[in-house]
């Protein structure tokens, strides 16, 4: 008697630890453009469509998905006790608007073969830049807007400047003097800080770490230097209207490593005469 009771509740014990391994929570929206933070049992590995995923001691992690991403994307977790679970996202299709901009300097639509090599090693430059694979963690915070303003400019918008079709935009743009404080949206460390790309004019990069940094483009000044460590609210730049740039405004983009997200799914638009 006393034996088949310690068998039931050992029966039980296993049932729930392998239950526990499975879990299994998605924070985000799981759509084109979406950074999406997860949870899996501590000890877990986590990989997307067969690529591993840096995943925290405690079990947490982070997605992104590009403006394209393919819809069915695979989520793969191997528990600590070996089993295994497979999910298949559906991420919702998104529609981008397109947005036509007039009056942009001619250099900066159609630039010459000197300015290329320019653009092309500052590509690199920010490429490397954001493939830092850091430990920190202040992207599973709550995400801030770094900025107050009207924003005049979304993710994913195809751009058509003085009458011809170009990349996508990929930032959140926010209208603001020049001068306005740039606020960091989540801690982390500045990685970059460059006075003057071509594009981007003055160009600041934080690292949030596990692959998520934030960008900020077209600044008049910097308030933190490379390698700096800052504080979700902290001070870090001030807007401008350096680069290609019609006015001053702060251009705001996220990134997780490669793919380019819109931050509006990670800190939400803040409503009408309630902004940061
Ligand atoms: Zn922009």
């Amino acid at each position: 008697m006393s034996r088949s009771i310690a068998v039931f509740v050992l029966g039980l014990v296993i049932l729930g630890a392998s239950a526990a391994s499975q879990a299994l929570e998605l924070t985000g929206p799981l759509s084109q453009g979406a950074l999406v933070r997860g949870q899996v049992a501590p000890g877990s590995e986590v990989r997307l469509n067969g690529d591993p995923v840096r995943v925290t001691d405690d079990g947490r992690f982070v997605l992104g998905f590009d403006r394209n991403a393919e819809l069915r994307q695979q989520l793969t977790v191997l528990a600590p006790d070996g089993s295994r679970r497979q999910k298949t996202l559906t991420l919702a299709e998104r529609d981008y608007r397109v947005q036509r901009i007039d009056g942009v300097p001619g250099r900066t639509v159609t630039p010459s073969e000197e300015h290329l090599a320019r653009i092309r090693q500052e590509a690199s430059q920010v490429r490397e830049v954001r493939d830092t694979d850091s430990s920190l963690t202040g992207f599973l915070g709550d995400f801030i807007w770094p900025a107050s303003g009207r924003i005049t400019g979304v993710y994913g918008s195809q751009r058509i400047y003085n009458g011809e079709p170009r990349s996508p935009h990929y930032g959140i743009d926010i209208a603001a003097p020049a001068g306005a404080p740039v606020v960091a949206p989540a801690d982390g460390v500045v990685t970059l800080a460059e006075p003057d790309l071509f594009y981007s004019g003055g160009t600041l990069i934080i690292d949030h770490g596990f692959g998520v940094s934030s960008t900020f483009l077209h600044l008049s000044g910097f308030e933190v230097t490379v390698g700096q460590r800052v504080r979700q609210g902290d001070r870090v730049a001030r807007v401008g209207s350096s680069g290609r740039s019609t006015g001053p405004h702060l251009d705001w983009r996220m990134n997780w490593y490669q793919v380019r997200v819109d931050p509006n799914t990670v800190a939400p638009a803040p409503t009408a005469g309630h902004t940061p």
